[in-house]
């Protein structure tokens, strides 16, 4: 199951579960579609994955299956 995490892992701009700007890679790194299809060019930094859009889950099944709070950043190393 998807973990949706609620921000980008690059810019840190917030990423709701109901976002359709949400790209994430086969391991679930996640990134807005400003980062995904501009500087990253749809590829995952981390695992060079693709990225795809993130599929929006419903309100119905988010009730049962709520959204992750933890938010995920990679800090550029210089
Ligand atoms: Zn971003
Ligand atoms: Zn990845």
């Amino acid at each position: 199951m998807l973990s949706l995490r609620p921000n980008c892992e690059r810019c840190d701009v917030d990423l709701p579960p109901d976002s359709r700007e949400a790209r994430i890679c086969s391991f679930e790194c996640t990134f807005c579609a400003d980062c995904a299809d501009g500087p990253l060019a749809g590829r995952c930094p981390n695992c060079t994955g693709e990225l795809v859009r993130r599929p929006i889950r419903p309100e119905a099944a988010l009730m049962r299956f709520p959204a992750s709070v933890e938010r995920v950043l990679k800090r550029p190393s210089a």
